[in-house]
C-alpha cells in the first residue's frame, strides 16, 4: 500500500511536470510567432519607414511578454527546487501597503476604478522585502483588471488573533465562478483563456501560483472568496512579528 501511494504520488507529480511542459511551450509559441512576423514585415524591401517602426515597437512588446513569462518560469522552476533566496528580515508592512496602493492609485485612475487603504495597522514580520512586494503587485493588479470601470478596490492591512496580519485586497469586479475557484492557484489557468489572450493586457495566469509560493515560503496562508459578478476578496495572512 505505501508503494502504490509512492507510485501514485510520482505519477501525479510526473503527470504535473509535463502539464507545465507542454503549457510554457505553449505560451511561448504565441509570442514568437507575432515576433516573426513583425520582423519579417519590417525587413519587407516594400514596407514604408512608417510601418517598419510600427512593426518593431509591436515586436519589442512580444519580446518584453517573452521575457516575463521566462522571468516567472524561472522563479516557479527555482521554487520548485527550494533553491530560491529568500532575504528575509524583520520588516514593516506599512510602507510596503501604501507604496503599492500609491501605484495601484494611479493605475485604478486609467481604469475609472476607485481604490482606497481604509485600514492600514503595521506589522513587522520576518519576510523579503522584495518578494513581499512582489505578492501584493501579483494580487492588486488583478483587482484592477478584472473590475470594470466604476468599480471598486479596496485593501486593507490589519491584525488578526494577535500572532498573524491580513493584508487583504477586495473588488467590486468580474468575480469567479464556484466551479473555477479550487483552480485559481494552479499554474497557467485563467478563468477564461480566449478572453485573457485576446485582451493583449492579459496575463499568463502565473502570478498567483507565485503568489501563493511567495507566502507559503514566508509559513503564511493565501485564501479567495468570490462570487461571479459580485467580486473578490484575496487575504495573504501572515505570521507576525510584533
Ligand atoms: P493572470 O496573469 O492571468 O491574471 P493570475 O495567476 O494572476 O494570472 O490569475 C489567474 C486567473 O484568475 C486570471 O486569469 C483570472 O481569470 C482569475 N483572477 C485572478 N484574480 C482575479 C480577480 N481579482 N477577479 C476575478 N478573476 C480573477
Amino acid at each position: 500500500e505505501t508503494l502504490n501511494r509512492m507510485i501514485a504520488r510520482l505519477q501525479a507529480s510526473l503527470r504535473a511536470l509535463r502539464r507545465f511542459t507542454a503549457d510554457a511551450s505553449h505560451e511561448l509559441q504565441t509570442p514568437l510567432t507575432v515576433l516573426r512576423a513583425d520582423v519579417e514585415r519590417a525587413m519587407h524591401p516594400t514596407t514604408p519607414q512608417a510601418d517598419r517602426f510600427v512593426a518593431l515597437e509591436e515586436a519589442i512588446q512580444e519580446i518584453t511578454r517573452m521575457a516575463d513569462l521566462v522571468d516567472s518560469l524561472l522563479t516557479l522552476a527555482r521554487a520548485d527546487e527550494g533553491r530560491f533566496d529568500l532575504h528575509r528580515a524583520p520588516i514593516h508592512l506599512e510602507p510596503i501597503v501604501r507604496d503599492v496602493t500609491e501605484t495601484a492609485t494611479i493605475l485604478g485612475e486609467d481604469a475609472g476604478l476607485v481604490v482606497t487603504l481604509p485600514l492600514v495597522e503595521d506589522a513587522v514580520v520576518l519576510g523579503d522585502a522584495a518578494r513581499l512586494r512582489q505578492l501584493f503587485l501579483n494580487l492588486v493588479p488583478n483587482a484592477l483588471q478584472y473590475t470594470p470601470r466604476g468599480g471598486k478596490v479596496e485593501m486593507t492591512l490589519s491584525h488578526r488573533n494577535n500572532n498573524a496580519v491580513a493584508f487583504a485586497v477586495r473588488d467590486t469586479g468580474l468575480g469567479i465562478s464556484a466551479a473555477d475557484l479550487p483552480y485559481v492557484f494552479e499554474r497557467f489557468w485563467r478563468a477564461d483563456r480566449v478572453r485573457s489572450r485576446a485582451t493583449e493586457r492579459g496575463g499568463f495566469g502565473l502570478g498567483l501560483a507565485i503568489a501563493q509560493w511567495i507566502v507559503q515560503a514566508h509559513g503564511g496562508t493565501l485564501s479567495v472568496q468570490s462570487r461571479l459578478g459580485r467580486g473578490s476578496v484575496f487575504t495573504v495572512l501572515l505570521p507576525m512579528l510584533v
